[in-house]
């Protein structure tokens, strides 16, 4: 990212609003934005092999793991407005187990750039899927967004529920349930 492009356009924008950029809050303001903005699409530039960086171990594990309450915050395509709230992601090892700051870095790595919930969740369970080579993923994301709290319909106690789940989490009602409710959605 150009900062000092962004920051000039920050600029702009603050006069759109009818602000005064030159007033002494707001002097800095474009150049901490751009700084802002940089740090929260992070993840355009990351490098997902450098994410995982060999962190996944030969275990003779097969049966679930689970991560429970992982922080996310990411950006929404549609108004570049924040949204924000807990993923839990569970897998069925074959072979094969992901360190569990792993799990929380692929979700950063998604979720650090504009975003949809539906799309977040799914590419987070594809890639635990891939990586790890599990034999079954579960990907459960509850959310909060500011465009639906802070404008539109001005729902401020709703949130968002999506899931993703593949392999056994998809074909088996019982290891689906399992996850349920280990992760206390049931
Ligand atoms: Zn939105």
């Amino acid at each position: 990212m150009n900062k000092e492009r962004v920051a000039q356009l920050i600029n702009e924008l603050l006069l759109e609003m009818g602000e005064d950029p030159d007033r002494e809050g707001l002097v800095k303001t474009p150049e901490r934005v751009a700084e802002a903005y940089s740090f929260l699409t992070s993840g355009y530039s990351m490098d997902l092999k450098e994410v995982v960086n060999g962190a996944v171990f030969e275990s003779e594990a097969n049966n679930m793991i689970l991560c429970k309450d992982i922080e996310v915050y990411s950006l929404c395509e549609h108004h570049i407005l924040p949204f924000f709230g807990t993923c839990h992601i569970g897998y069925i090892a074959k072979n094969k187990v992901i360190g569990v700051s792993k799990m929380a870095r692929i979700v950063n790595y998604y979720a650090r750039r504009l975003q949809i919930q539906e799309r977040l969740t799914s590419q987070i369970a594809h890639t635990i899927r891939e990586e790890v080579g599990a034999e079954g993923v579960g990907v459960v994301m509850e959310c909060r967004h500011m465009c639906m709290m802070m404008r539109g319909v001005q729902k401020q106690n709703s949130a968002m529920v999506t899931s993703s789940v593949l392999g056994s989490f998809h074909s088996s009602a019982a290891t689906r349930e399992e996850f349920m409710s280990l992760i206390g959605r049931r």
